[in-house]
């Protein structure tokens, strides 16, 4: 027999999950429906109606993928990508790294647009590659692996001028910045429930522009995936209702409440708390002289990527944080594997006694390994800006 399950209680300030809000963890609970119960498909359209509003967007077919933000990646490619189409992907970091493979894996002719890490895209970057007219450009707006925010209407328009459909990785950014779909012209976008949400992971919000659903509507070949087909699943999402796969009925309720606490806060005061804890967290570390990777002003507030100090341990000071302090952060991604911390002040988390807190901490266990620092500053830095 093994022991009965005790989770430590952790504060999650990694790249996700995130804090998950005691409202979330509450609704999990409730009584599992059937999935074809007069109850669920009222809770379905409520869900739907409220991901709309968070997507700022009218488009009929969004919806939540049974499965991880990835899944929200691979579902949104191969629906409007079929074998030999043409796909420009632009690639920072981790992310458009793996939306680069999602899109060859699905028969895609990528052409990879590529800058730095840390750094964002502009329109001027894109234009060679437009010219060759694809189908579909990829871009992730928050780079998860490396702090940078992409500002997305200029590429947007660009991309539409070219042609093309503009297919954008939302996962970071939804819930923590403004994402505006419908105003900037985005056709297909997927997040996660387990970053800005506050939600555990395993659903994918997505949403198709018309023009998106027209391109799936008349493909030439079937969607090589049967689980992410969303002609299929659009059937179930709206008003039909036929039988696809079982719903995550449960986790539902969870993306439900989270979508509700969203809406009762207000988005911009979401965002605008998003902006503040940011502030303050990047006060207090540069206090300690940790710099940031990403490039100036392209900060994201949700998720604060910092090198770590030269003669500073990264495993060890990790694992102080979580066993001395029960705060998780997470270690660097690829090229920024034990050189970068990343921060992550994501939804819920995202609060001022969670920076006091991990800023408090941080000082002790840099202090302890030499790094010569000003007793108490990084936490009056961020004071200061709270103030
Ligand atoms: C986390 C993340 C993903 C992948 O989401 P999973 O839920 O881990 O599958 C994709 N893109 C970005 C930008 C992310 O931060």
């Amino acid at each position: 027999m093994a022991p009965p399950l005790t989770p430590p209680v952790r504060t999650l300030m990694g790249p996700g999950p995130s804090d998950i809000h005691p409202r979330v963890l509450e609704a999990l609970g409730k009584p599992t429906v059937g999935h074809l119960d007069p109850f669920y498909l009222e809770t379905m359209d409520e869900l739907q109606g409220m991901l709309r509003a968070l997507f700022r967007t009218e488009n009929p077919l969004t919806m939540a993928i049974s499965a991880t933000g990835s899944a929200g990646m691979e579902a949104t490619v191969v629906n409007l990508i079929e074998p030999g189409d043409a796909m420009v992907v632009c690639v920072n970091g981790v992310f458009g790294t793996r939306m680069t493979d999602v899109a060859q894996r699905a028969g895609a002719e990528v052409t990879t647009v590529e800058k730095p890490w840390g750094e964002v895209f502009s329109v001027a970057d894109l234009a060679p590659a437009l010219e060759s007219k694809p189908k579909v450009v990829g871009i992730v707006m928050a780079e998860t692996s490396t702090g940078a925010w992409q500002p997305i209407p200029d590429i947007a328009a660009a991309v539409r001028d070219a042609g093309a459909m503009l297919l954008v990785d939302a996962v970071t950014s939804l819930g923590g910045v403004p994402v505006e779909v419908d105003q900037w012209g985005i056709d297909a976008i997927y997040s996660g429930s387990q970053k800005c949400l506050s939600c555990p992971p395993g659903l994918a919000p997505v949403s198709f522009s018309p023009r998106a659903v027209d391109a799936v509507m008349n493909r030439r070949t079937k969607v090589q995936s049967w689980y992410l087909d969303v002609s299929m699943l659009a059937n179930y999402w709206g008003s039909d209702r036929v039988y696809h796969h079982t719903a995550p009925i449960n986790m539902s309720y969870g993306l439900y409440e989270a979508l509700r606490v969203i809406h009762e806060e207000g988005l911009e005061a979401c965002f605008d708390r998003h902006a503040l804890n940011h502030q303050a967290l990047k006060a207090g570390l540069n206090a300690l002289g940790l710099e940031f990777t990403a490039q100036e002003g392209h900060c994201l507030p949700m998720l604060n990527a910092v090198r770590i100090p030269d003669g500073v341990d990264d495993a060890h000071t990790r694992r102080q944080l979580l066993e001395r302090f029960g705060i998780e952060i997470g270690g660097g991604l690829g090229a920024f594997k034990g050189q970068v911390w990343r921060i992550g002040l994501m939804g819920y988390a995202s609060r001022a006694n969670n920076v006091l807190l991990f800023l408090a901490a941080l000082e002790q266990l840099l202090s302890e390994q030499g790094v010569s620092i000003d007793a108490g500053s990084s936490v009056a830095a961020a004071n200061s800006v709270y103030q």
